[in-house]
């Protein structure tokens, strides 16, 4: 008799974490339900199924985990700093993705799901640890007494403490990571949710040889960065696991933003002048501390930023010539 294959239900599909999540589980032999507002920008979707619709409808969360035995919630209103720091978004931020989370949890453990993974950020962590951009302190027991740097943060923040209400009432499993900038290619570039490397990497791709780019801030503001298949081997294992979190899932790679942003340079093969102007920054230093995934997965992330860098901008720099090269016909064709 032919084996059942097992489903999963992918939240986000759409974005750029869950579009690239949807071909792992499908290369590991899951049948695949997708589920977002919007298909996938640049690859068509890989999944079995694909349900356009806005998971703030309840009736949408309940047609979506129907017969599902695992399901990752990655859907959210985000962006980078952009987005996220400014303060003009709060609102929409913190209404749609509580009510995306409020209803796929209640949804996922009416119907029976196995088990639900849940994405938080880094952005949970307490703006008092991260002043130091030497030293940020991002260990997960050091999320409370709370007071996350944006709203974005404490809205991850109640849906982690949501989902665990759910699992000690409800009998629903529960994981729980807390991701630090992913990266990757097939992720925002462009239009103002882009994060620091994609931003960084179409400044670069766009800028002749000897110009100057714009960087936020002093550049001196620490990050580390994460390539977007390490995170996915983080959630799978994860998920495989015994192990509830919430944990990190990053990398502890920190540079500053001007490092960052000479390191494209030198990938890029260019002489570039940085021009720090102001711009919505977030904490001074953030990196995953990766002691509690070692100690629970027995595994972390280990790829050198350059590495997960060079693939990236390579997609962006051909991003970056396509839009040119479109451009340049439609102005043509204009003048013809
Ligand atoms: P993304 O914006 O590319 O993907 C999120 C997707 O959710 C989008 O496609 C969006 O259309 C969808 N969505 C939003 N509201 C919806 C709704 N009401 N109904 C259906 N779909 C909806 O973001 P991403 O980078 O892929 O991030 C995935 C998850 O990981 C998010 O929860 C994000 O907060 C979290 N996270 C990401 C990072 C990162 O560096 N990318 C860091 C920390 C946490």
């Amino acid at each position: 008799m032919a084996q059942q294959l097992r489903k999963a239900l992918v939240c986000g599909a759409g974005g750029f974490i869950g579009a690239h999540l949807v071909r792992r589980l499908k290369r590991e032999g899951f049948w695949v339900r997708g589920v977002d507002l919007k298909m996938p920008e640049f690859a068509p979707t890989e999944a079995d199924e694909f349900l356009k619709a806005d998971l703030r409808d309840p009736a949408v969360c309940r047609a979506a985990v129907s017969g599902v035995e695992d399901a990752y919630q990655l859907a959210a209103d985000m962006g980078g700093a952009g987005f996220v720091f400014t303060g003009q978004h709060d609102a929409e931020i913190m209404h749609n993705s509580a009510l995306v989370n409020l209803n796929m949890v209640h949804a996922a453990a009416e119907a029976g799901v196995r088990r639900i993974f849940y994405s938080s950020s880094a952005c949970i962590y307490p703006e008092y640890n991260q002043n130091d951009p030497e030293n940020p302190d991002c260990a997960e027991d050091s999320a409370y007494p709370a007071a996350p740097d944006s709203e974005y943060g404490w809205e991850k923040l109640f849906s982690e403490r949501m989902y665990l209400a759910y699992r000690r009432n409800c009998g629903i499993e529960v994981r729980i990571a807390r991701f630090h900038n992913i990266f990757g290619p097939e992720g925002t570039w462009e239009g103002g949710r882009e994060k620091a490397p994609a931003a960084v990497c179409r400044k670069v791709a766009e800028a002749p040889d000897g110009s100057e780019i714009e960087i936020w801030g002093d550049g001196r503001q620490t990050r580390s960065f994460l390539y977007i298949d390490e995170c996915l081997e983080g959630v799978r294992r994860l998920m495989e696991s015994d192990f509830t979190g919430p944990v990190n899932i990053g990398s502890e790679e920190m540079v500053t933003i001007d490092a960052l942003a000479r390191m494209t340079m030198e990938i890029a093969g260019k002489r570039l002048r940085l021009k720090h102007v102001p711009g919505p920054l977030g904490v001074r230093g953030r990196t995953s501390d990766n002691r509690l995934i070692r100690e629970r997965l027995g595994w972390a992330p280990s790829r050198p930023l350059n590495e997960g860098l060079l693939v990236t901008y390579r997609w962006i720099a051909a991003q970056v010539a396509a839009r040119r090269r479109d451009a340049a016909l439609s102005a043509a064709s204009g003048e013809a």
